[in-house]
């Protein structure tokens, strides 16, 4: 059974080669970290984080990047409002970012490069680029010259007049092309900066990408993936910045983009104010049910989120949970299915092109194989088979008493041990040991207790 993945880079589905399979490759573009995700960022990372998974089981060493992007002209405006170092927002953001993940199932990557922490990569990328004729600096900027790099516009196949009005690209004196995008600018002194060959500045967006690539998976990679709206410009920018710097070898030879979500038909979007933040919608469902929605359409397709298709998505659970339920089989999950081979016809679903509304139907084919099994063996299959293929998807692993009564899996976790892993976060915070607050908070996130923190100091409760 191979697999089989669209390629937008030749607009077809083809057969996956990795360039060695012992180290396979897969960078995801990440978040900007100054506000909360909404239910739409999520997508790609459940979707691929599902491909990552899959990886794993075909591919004996995956090496699977997600960056932050933190640094962007968004957060330093988001700092300047709080009036705080651009640090504060985005090691906030981020934080925040990483618990809903872990809250989600969504498979944590390898790396989680730091734009911020690659400055001298971008730096040192840029310097190839001047040097190689691909790039010049002018008034503080340095510039991307898209008529050095004859294939650009190929990934999302515009013309340079298409891709002049699509990146709204602006007109200025120091650029010889309209088109011509930017590799670092100028910062004022108000604004975050770092010393670089050209003055005090920040790097443009699109190298951010092509530097932490580069850095944690090499000159080529074997999959690079992001949403559609993500094409263009940022990775046709990352195609002709990392192509150029790397001497003409290609970048990423597989391209995945994910389809757009809307809200009851219309586009998701912060201006229109229609987004569902992430974390909300994990506090008033299981979140079972969010990567359900976010699995039941092709990763490809759009996906429209709407109050009547939650409530399919919950009767279709809820019926898979009562199978279980009716047929006691709640209790046979941890031993018998985490060992069960994940039936062919879900694995060559997955396999081809990561079907998952295929994958998802079934499931429900299994549940209904259970219910009506003629002897204890054949039930005992199709349970281990849902249960097997559930797990993978990261569903039906709930209790089934404890999904209808809409507790989380861990309500047995004693007082205790809850606050024994508060403390240790307050006193890493204390330290100024983010990462590791961070981690104590994911973790209490994974067990289902929210932390606040408070000007009386941090309270705890069970998510709901
Ligand atoms: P951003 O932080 O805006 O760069 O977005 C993070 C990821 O979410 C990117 O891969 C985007 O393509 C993706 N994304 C943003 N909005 C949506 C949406 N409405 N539906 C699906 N994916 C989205
Ligand atoms: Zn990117």
């Amino acid at each position: 059974m191979k697999l089989r993945l669209h390629n937008s880079l030749t607009r077809r589905v083809e057969d996956f080669v990795p360039l060695d399979p012992n180290r396979v490759t897969m960078y995801v573009c990440g978040p900007t970290v100054y506000n909360y995700v909404h239910i739409g960022n999520a997508r790609p990372y459940v979707v691929f984080g599902l491909l990552a998974r899959l990886l794993r089981r075909l591919y004996p060493n995956v090496i699977y990047a997600r960056n932050i992007t933190d640094v962007d002209d968004k957060i330093n405006a988001a700092a300047a409002e709080a009036g705080v170092p651009i640090a504060t927002i985005t090691d906030r953001y981020a934080a925040d970012f990483r618990a809903d993940m872990a809250r989600l199932g969504v498979d944590a990557p390898d790396v989680e490069p730091h734009a911020t922490a690659h400055i001298s990569h971008i730096i040192a990328m840029i310097e190839q680029l001047i040097a190689s004729g691909h790039a010049y600096a002018a008034e503080g900027h340095v510039l991307f010259d898209v008529a050095s790099f004859p294939d650009y516009g190929k990934l999302s196949g515009r013309s340079t007049d298409e891709m002049i009005a699509g990146a709204r690209v602006e007109v200025a004196p120091y650029k010889k092309n309209p088109a011509d995008f930017v590799l670092w600018k100028p910062s004022t002194p108000e604004l975050p900066g770092w010393d670089s060959p050209w003055g005090r500045g920040r790097p443009g967006w699109h190298i951010e990408c092509s530097a932490m690539s580069e850095a944690h998976l090499g000159e080529t990679i074997d999959i690079h993936a992001g949403g559609n709206d993500l094409l263009f410009p940022h990775h046709e920018n990352e195609v002709a910045q990392s192509t150029c710097a790397h001497g003409g070898k290609i970048f990423a030879r597989y391209w995945l983009h994910n389809g757009m979500l809307s809200l009851e038909g219309r586009k998701m979007s912060k201006s229109l104010g229609n987004t569902f933040r992430l974390h909300e919608l994990l506090e008033q469902h299981p979140a079972e049910l969010l990567r359900y929605m976010l699995m039941k359409a092709h990763y490809r397709q759009p996906l429209d989120w709407s109050a009547s298709a939650l409530e399919q998505a919950r009767r279709t659970l809820d019926g898979w949970y009562t199978t279980l339920r009716d047929l006691h089989a709640g209790a046979r999950k941890s031993g018998a299915s985490a060992a069960h081979e994940l039936p062919e016809e879900f694995l060559a679903a997955l396999m081809d092109d990561l079907n998952t509304p295929e994958a998802l139907a079934i499931l429900s084919r299994l549940a209904d194989a259970a219910r009506k099994a003629q002897t204890p063996e054949a039930r005992d299959a199709a349970v281990d088979a849902l249960l097997a293929a559930g797990n993978f998807l990261g569903l039906l692993q709930a209790d089934p008493e404890s999904w209808f009564q809409g507790a989380t899996a861990d309500s047995s976790l004693d007082e205790a041990q809850v606050q024994q892993l508060v403390d240790a976060r307050q006193a890493a915070k204390k330290a100024k040991n983010f990462t590791e607050a961070d981690r104590l908070r994911a973790q209490l996130l994974e067990l289902g207790i929210v932390v606040e923190d408070t000007p009386q100091g941090p309270r705890w409760k069970r998510a709901a």
